[in-house]
């Protein structure tokens, strides 16, 4: 089965490099290299020419080599720059698609709010940290290493007292540099947080501008992101100064040691110890290694950086995937239990199986425990209703069947088998879940619907329509099925949008609809025409609904009662009024409430 592979931590998923990237890696550093030794022979050529001048030779042909030097130096580091970079967004494009996927598969338990921002992370910023380090930062360490030693060993060839000198002075100006630049690159750090966060907040309070504005509190939060903006100010600052003392501090240590190298060359000139040709290839690497040196201690930094990046990438891909074997880790699929005896609420299960059946269900998320044992099972057609107090778990059975979290005893088995023996492909498609907050996708009312079944026919796709009693919405709307809807589904009611979810899961053609149902945005017409589709949905398959008006409540073939994570009784609307207080109760606080809405079936 692909399960035991597709769940292996794919080690090094990322940090792999494929072929193409290898490829374009090696042949940049090549001309790269190429690039080095031009630049190294410059010198060399200068002082070649001297010479020839000197000697009253002709100098066209060294002044044309010297030149075609020049500009092929700038052509290989032009190439090797563009084929080092594009190797980086290969690989970062791979890293992020690859990260994407294993996020998109993976299980949700893994993804709640905290590690969402963290995912987001890493694959955003993490993958870009990794691309720098495995391309630019190796490219440069080696071939600006190339350049320092190289450089070196010319310098120490021309004079090897003028070298001493050199290295001590440019290496305490290396050194002040690169603290210089080390603290710049932990202030910019510090800067980008601070904008993110200024704009994580300006984010939130635009999200919640109907509250900030309902709680007059326009003004609050106008300080609050001054006081964010004036953090982003302070360590901007913070940048801009030190950004402005990187040149001067390598410039100041360039000037010393050439002031130095001058002096004691020119004496060394004067004396005849030293050739002019000498001196002055000597003076132009002095020039060449400056910022070699530097980019190589700052290239290790950031090389640095980039493996722990690396890391996190590689944490990020091992992230638990869906098609995962259930981590109870029992051998074989429970067979369905035959002599169930008939379900509590007179239903018939044509052609064996129940299309739902929680079997001593426990659950919770973390430690506390939301569902104890909760047995049910749902007929195969027909209307369950699923009630209890706010925070009874009903939302959570949903979240179950979905499998979008694992039970941690019992099993949520669909038509005979065990959910967590089966692929998400294999019982989704089965399932459609109408959430108490429906989203709507981006794109037209069309696009919408089809989002779970892309390929449905437009007679399907008119036959839902109707089906979930959105053919008045549709008809109303100026362009029909191609209204565009806005980001948040804009455009359309709760309620119209909750009945849109019910089209797309109608198009699923599943054997369970579950609805979630949004008290607050159901008007009482809008209700009464869900009531209706309901009644007739549940003709085709099994509907469950969390449903909060007694009108549709009452309406229920079953109702399952849920209380303090247990299942507390199972019956229809008049048995349970007899003999469940609880269920009275809760009918009689609903029915107040729902009383002008429409009266019970
Ligand atoms: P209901 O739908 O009946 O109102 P829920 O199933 O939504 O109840 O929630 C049951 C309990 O589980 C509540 O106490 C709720 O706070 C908790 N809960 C729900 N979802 C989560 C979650 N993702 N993480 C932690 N606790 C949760
Ligand atoms: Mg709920």
């Amino acid at each position: 089965m692909t399960a035991a592979t597709a769940t292996a931590v794919p080690r090094g998923l990322v940090a792999g490099l494929t072929r193409d990237q290898r490829r374009l890696l090696a042949g940049g550093v090549l001309l790269g290299s190429a690039g080095v030794v031009s630049t190294l022979v410059q010198p060399k050529l200068v002082a070649r020419l001297i010479e020839a001048a000197g000697r009253h030779e002709p100098v066209a042909a060294l002044v044309a080599l010297l030149a075609v030097l020049f500009v092929a130096d700038a052509v290989l580091s032009a190439t090797q720059g563009c084929l080092i970079g594009r190797a980086g967004e290969n690989i970062v494009r791979e890293a992020r698609v690859r990260l994407s996927g294993r996020v998109l598969r993976a299980d949700l338990a893994y993804l709640d709010s905290q590690r969402q921002g963290d995912v987001h992370t890493r694959l955003v910023g993490d993958t870009a940290l990794m691309k720098i380090a495995l391309t630019q930062s190796l490219a440069q360490i080696l071939l600006n290493g190339l350049i320092v030693v190289g450089g070196t060993v010319m310098m120490a060839l021309i004079d090897v007292w003028l070298l001493l000198v050199t290295v001590g002075c440019l290496g305490v100006a290396s050194v002040a540099s690169v603290g210089v630049a080390r603290g710049l690159r932990k202030a910019a750090l510090v800067n980008r947080a601070d904008t993110g966060e200024f704009g994580a907040d300006l984010q939130r309070v635009l999200a919640a501008l109907p509250t900030v504005k309902a709680a007059g509190a326009e003004g609050r939060e106008e300080d609050r992101l001054a006081a964010l903006a004036d953090r982003v100010r302070r360590s901007g600052n913070r940048v801009t100064v030190l950004n402005a003392l990187f040149s001067p501090v390598l410039n100041v240590g360039l000037q010393v040691s050439l002031a130095a190298v001058m002096g004691i060359g020119m004496a060394r000139v004067a004396t005849g110890s030293l050739g002019v040709a000498d001196f002055t290839a000597f003076t132009m690497y002095l020039f060449y290694l400056v910022s070699p040196l530097v980019l190589v201690f700052l290239s290790v930094g950031t090389y640095q950086q980039g493996r722990a990046a690396v890391q996190r990438v590689d944490e990020l891909a091992g992230i638990p995937q869906e098609d995962a074997p259930p981590p109870r880790g029992a051998a074989a699929p429970a067979a369905p239990k035959d002599g169930d005896g008939p379900p509590a609420g007179g239903a018939v299960h044509e052609g064996g199986h129940p299309a739902v059946e929680f079997r001593d269900v426990g659950f919770g998320y973390g430690d506390r425990p939301v569902l104890e044992a909760v047995s049910f099972t749902v007929p195969r057609r027909g209307l369950t209703a699923l009630v209890g107090v706010s925070g009874a778990g009903k939302t959570t059975v949903f979240q179950l069947i979905e499998r979008f979290y694992r039970p941690g005893r019992g099993s949520v088995v669909l038509d005979g088998k065990d959910i967590a023996y089966l692929s998400p492909a294999e019982f989704r498609g089965r399932v459609g879940y109408v959430q108490q907050d429906s989203a709507a996708m981006r794109g037209t009312v069309r696009e919408n619907i089809v989002y779970a079944a892309p390929d449905a026919t437009e007679a399907d796709i008119a036959e839902a329509v109707e089906l979930a009693g959105l053919g008045d919405v549709v008809a109303a709307l100026p362009d029909g099925l191609d209204t565009r809807l806005g980001d948040q589904g804009t455009g359309l009611s709760g309620g119209q949008r909750q009945r849109l979810c019910v089209a797309r899961a109608l198009l699923q053609k599943p054997a369970v609809i579950l609805l979630d149902e949004a008290t607050a945005h159901l008007d009482s017409e809008a209700e009464a025409a869900l009531r209706d589709s309901l009644r007739r949905i549940a003709r085709r398959c099994a509907v469950v609904a969390i449903a909060h008006r007694i009108s549709t409540v009452a309406e229920a073939d079953r109702i399952v009662v849920l209380d303090g994570g247990r299942v507390r009784a199972v019956g229809t609307h008049r048995q349970l009024i007899r003999e469940d207080d609880l269920y009275r109760r809760l009918a009689a606080a609903q029915f107040a409430d729902g009383a002008r809405a429409a009266s019970p079936g």
